[in-house]
């Protein structure tokens, strides 16, 4: 058959080399950050086009920075940040359940079995073992809790850095949840600064801005009012720039300026009208006002930043404006309290609204640190407001999994023809998790996974799972390394809607250049 034209200049790789060179692929990246999941992991070592260097031990941060061309190694990669958008949590196993999937997929295959009866038997799979999860999860209490927060962030940083992080996130998000029974991540801001333990970091009520009013003579503090928020400034005209005066009268330079001055006392007469105690300009506010602002009893800070703005609005229950004259009394924000205050040398503004709103400070000693301590400070707020909102949790250290998988291959027994070989195919797959621990603990992949299996099976036990410093298999929740439900749950969703979708491509058209493959995992396939 000839080709048809518009595909000449293509490169097409269809049916079962299409299906090979894509599982290749996405085995090839699930290889490159299998060694960084759990408390074992390693770290790695990222290098951009400028040089920049950045250790860390984040799979989603790998995957993100990594150059990547191929389309199927991009699906991963998405499935990883879709995670991360999701759950916070999860993103490594997301990409390592995904390529162990396929790769169990591609066995079938050569067996002659069709990639759409596996896609169909992964399917099944899937919706049996969310079905399942309600068996295995337990309510946690508020130690529990704390546990579940520090286990996500095993491997990285030292223990009492974890403790600290997971204590000040779960505080923040629990001062947002007091109000509203589904936490707004984006009611939680995270400062950070360099110098300092951090174990020196802390949640704060209220969203903090590192600003000062712009002048001492205003009120330090203003409780219960109307704040304005203005996405511009309260300046003279821009027009004068390009104004040509001919300065003919002694005075006309100065009456010009008069009027100028009462323009903007204009603007300020209309915050008076209507009580305004409060106001924030993303850009300046003219140093000729400053006094009458501050003998009016108006707070002001200019120059804060749009993003700081846009949490203002959510706090207050209001909007932005583009000017002062644009003001109608929908516009107005309340607040509960306006203060100024220093916390380690540092000027902040402190504002507590109607909608609950809670601050980070983190602290680091370097400004590589930081960079990593962010991260942590990223997922353990996504996993502290899993926990708050939801509650459930299930083990981790592999324990799940199998516990998940044990039922599934039950299951598959039910199930006549070759989709039974699939489903059990996808119960294999998900034991990769405790492999992996295994291997990067630098203990017996295989035989941990046998043992596990033996010790949950024998004790009817959902929760014995791998206990790294042993190398033994215990029960995780007396260890306290626990997961929210919610995250392993994404985590078999994101895996399951990647495989498939690979399963189901059977035609590759590439444009031009040749297809480029990542580099192939050690063992092969
Ligand atoms: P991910 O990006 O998938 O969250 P992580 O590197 O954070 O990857 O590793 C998470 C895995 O490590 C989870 O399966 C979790 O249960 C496991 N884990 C964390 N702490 C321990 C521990 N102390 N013992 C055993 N397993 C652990
Ligand atoms: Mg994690």
């Amino acid at each position: 058959m000839s080709e048809a034209p518009i595909l000449k200049d293509t490169t097409r790789s269809s049916g079962r080399e299409a299906l090979q060179k894509n599982i290749q692929a996405a085995m090839a990246l699930a290889s490159a950050i299998r060694s960084t999941l759990g408390p074992k992991g390693l770290d790695k070592l990222l290098i951009d086009d400028e040089g920049r260097t950045l250790v860390t031990n984040d799979g989603v941060t790998v995957l993100e920075t990594a150059k990547v061309e191929h389309p199927i190694a991009k699906m991963m990669i998405n499935a990883s940040s879709t995670q991360d958008r999701i759950a916070k949590d999860g993103t490594t196993s997301t990409v390592i359940l995904a390529g162990e999937m396929l790769q169990n997929a591609w066995q079938l295959i050569l067996q002659g079995i069709h990639p759409s009866t596996v896609a169909r038997g992964y399917r099944k799979s899937e919706q049996y073992i969310l079905q399942c999860m309600s068996e295995i999860k337990f309510e946690a209490n508020e130690n529990i809790k704390n546990s579940v927060v520090k286990t996500s962030l095993a491997g990285k940083g030292h223990s009492s850095m974890q403790e600290t992080i997971a204590r000040v996130s779960l505080d923040a998000v629990r001062m947002v949840a007091e109000q509203d029974s589904t936490v707004d991540l984006s009611k939680i801001k995270l400062i950070s600064q360099t110098g300092g333990r951090v174990e020196d970091s802390k949640a704060f009520r209220g969203l903090m801005i590192p600003k000062k009013r712009i002048s001492s003579n205003m009120m330090k503090t203003v409780k219960h009012g109307k704040i304005v928020l203005v996405d511009g400034g309260l300046e003279k005209s821009n027009v004068a720039t390009d104004l040509k005066l001919n300065v003919t009268t002694v005075g006309v330079l100065e009456s010009f300026r008069q009027e100028e001055r009462n323009m903007l006392k204009r603007q300020v007469d209309k915050l008076i009208k209507n009580n305004v105690t409060v106001l924030a300009c993303r850009e300046s506010i003219d140093d000729d006002i400053k006094n009458y602002l501050a003998e009016n009893g108006i707070q002001a800070f200019r120059r804060v930043a749009r993003s700081d703005l846009n949490m203002l609005a959510r706090v207050c229950n209001t909007n932005l404006i583009n000017s002062i004259d644009a003001l109608t009394t929908n516009d107005l924000g309340s607040f509960i309290s306006s203060e100024n205050t220093t916390i380690d040398g540092k000027d902040f503004w402190i504002i507590k609204g109607d909608g609950n709103a809670a601050t980070i400070i983190a602290k680091a000693s370097t400004a590589d640190f930081v960079s990593e301590v962010e991260r942590c400070f990223d997922d353990s707020i996504g996993v502290s407001i899993h926990l708050v909102e939801d509650g459930f949790v299930v083990c981790g250290g592999g324990a799940s999994y199998v516990a998940l998988a044990r039922r599934l291959r039950r299951y598959a027994e039910t199930i006549p023809g070759r989709e039974q070989l699939a489903i059990e195919a996808y119960a294999d797959a998900i034991e990769v998790i405790v492999r992996v621990l295994a291997e990067n603990a630098g203990i017996d992949p295989i035989t941990t996974l046998l043992d596990v299996v033996a010790k949950q099976t024998n004790n009817d036990s959902d929760y014995i799972g791998i206990n790294l410093s042993t190398g033994r298999p215990s029960d995780m929740v007396e260890l306290g390394v626990l997961e929210p439900q919610g995250i392993v749950k994404q985590a078999i969703i994101g895996a399951t809607e990647v495989a498939i979708s690979v399963l189901r491509i059977d035609d590759v058209l590439w444009a031009k250049q040749e297809m480029q493959m990542p580099d192939m995992p050690e063992d092969g396939m």
